[in-house]
């Protein structure tokens, strides 16, 4: 027997130290108590290093945030720099450098017809969720409106796992435990056409859903709230074209907010900056985190119409200050990245760049629908979906995970990809080179084959 390299003594001691130690998220523990884990331990460009040297695309952009891929030296260096000012400071009672600057930046780069002017960070993107939540409610109490209390959501929707952004998510299996916990919320179908009874129809039969709660319920909604475009954790959801611009207008029609929720698909995921940009639509409140900090370091924001901001003002008695912060609002090192991020956008022409990209994925795609566990793929920019089914196109027997163990497969190929369920989720760096975009979307499609086989 040949004596375990230093290496791998390494990795097996870091992977039963974890499998000892930690509580991972979003994770049956039972099952990852089963097999030693990957341990990531470096990156370069838009590949992932394991403890044993191995390297893996980076397929899901380390959950859905990373942007220019790993140790881009402008925002390596943006970090080092802020370092040697200072790491952190509150923005309770005091400002800072790069809080400013990047509010600045990301007015610009969210808003380009200047309807979002305030930004008010926070850590993750469920609390970005639950500060809009919080502020579209006293927007309201502000006002005097007192009975407005209610909102409406989409169903699979998904904001993340504050009990806040838990009220206004739509998905069973991660929300249906905590029901008794919950705000009241109104939910409506997801308007994905693979998936209404409608089908094609299905953008204006969710439109006519939303108008009728809108007229039962007049005078008590906050706001309706959304992913723009395509419902991330839903199973990459896609919507009809105009669905989004059409709802702009109910909700200016019927006088409630629009929230929208661009943790997922902010930071040139869909193809433009943000998602809301395709249809020209400037929401009440939108939420960013994730690609913020080009997924160096969390952060998030709820950016805010003057509007909504005006509501808050009045003497401190009239009780109309918002009430909420966290102690690591607003870092400094976070948002220096995430300026440098902004900067990086123009200088690499990242949005630029993608085009072809993006048809590239459309074409690969196109090939795997013809793969007999293929049912059905969805595409939004450098967002996808690809459903895996029985050749008759019925569904996988849930229980066998079968989505988890091809991602589990696909990692031998060099490939990180993560699952929901029996939809495999690609979802590469907006900045990701057509080269190594090319060689995961062929290696996926291999894999997959050679699965079924
Ligand atoms: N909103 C959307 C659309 C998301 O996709 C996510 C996370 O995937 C969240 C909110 C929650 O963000 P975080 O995990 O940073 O709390």
């Amino acid at each position: 027997m040949t004596p375990l390299s230093d290496a791998s003594n390494r990795t097996r001691r870091l992977a039963q130290l974890d499998q000892r130690c930690l509580w991972h998220p979003f994770t049956p523990m039972q099952l990852w108590l089963d097999e030693p884990p990957l341990v990531i331990e470096r990156g370069e460009g838009f590949w992932l290093i394991d403890t044993d040297g191995r390297r893996y695309i980076d397929g899901v952009s380390s959950l859905w945030c990373n942007v220019h891929g790993h140790r881009v030296t402008e925002l390596d260096d943006a970090i080092r720099a802020q370092l040697d000012r200072i790491a952190h400071t509150t923005l309770l009672g005091l400002a800072s450098p790069p809080s400013i600057e990047l509010a600045e930046a990301l007015l610009a780069a969210a808003s380009p017809d200047g309807n979002l002017t305030r930004v008010f960070y926070s850590d993750s993107g469920s609390e970005a969720v639950e500060i809009a939540a919080k502020m579209a409610y006293q927007y309201w109490q502000n006002r005097g409106q007192r009975d407005r209390r209610g909102f409406i959501a989409i169903r699979e929707g998904y904001h993340g796992d504050t009990i806040g952004s838990v009220s206004l998510g739509g998905i069973d299996l991660f929300h249906k435990m905590y029901g008794p916990l919950l705000f009241e919320t109104i939910f409506v179908a997801s308007p994905c056409p693979q998936f209404h009874p409608a089908g094609e129809d299905a953008g204006r039969a969710v439109l006519a859903e939303i108008e009728v709660a809108l007229k039962t319920h007049a005078g008590t909604i906050c706001a309706v709230t959304l992913e723009p475009l395509i419902q991330g954790a839903g199973g990459m959801l896609t919507h009809p074209p105009g669905f989004l611009s059409k709802l702009r207008d109910l909700t200016r029609r019927y006088d409630v907010l629009l929230i929208a929720d661009e943790v997922a698909t902010g930071f040139g995921r869909t193809g433009r900056m943000f998602a809301c940009h395709h249809e020209d639509v400037g929401p009440d409140l939108m939420c960013v985190a994730k690609g913020i900090t080009g997924g160096y370091l969390p952060l998030a924001a709820t950016l805010a119409s003057e509007e909504i901001f005006g509501a808050f003002l009045g003497p401190v008695e009239a009780g109309k200050t918002f009430y909420h912060g966290h102690t690591y609002t607003g870092n400094a090192l976070a948002c220096a990245v995430g300026l440098a991020s902004l900067k990086r956008f123009e200088t690499a022409g990242v949005l630029e760049a993608m085009g072809p990209k993006i048809d590239l994925i459309a074409r690969r795609l196109a090939e795997m629908r013809q793969l007999p566990h293929v049912a059905r793929t969805r595409q939004c920019g450098f967002m996808v979906g690809i459903d895996l089914a029985r050749p008759d196109g019925s569904p996988l027997d849930a229980a066998a995970r079968t989505g988890a163990a091809v991602c589990a497969a696909a990692r031998s190929r060099g490939i990180i990809i993560r699952p929901l369920g029996d939809t495999i989720v690609l979802m590469p760096a907006p900045a990701m080179d057509a080269e190594t975009l090319d060689q995961l979307l062929v290696g996926v499609s291999e894999t997959i084959t050679a699965f079924f086989q």
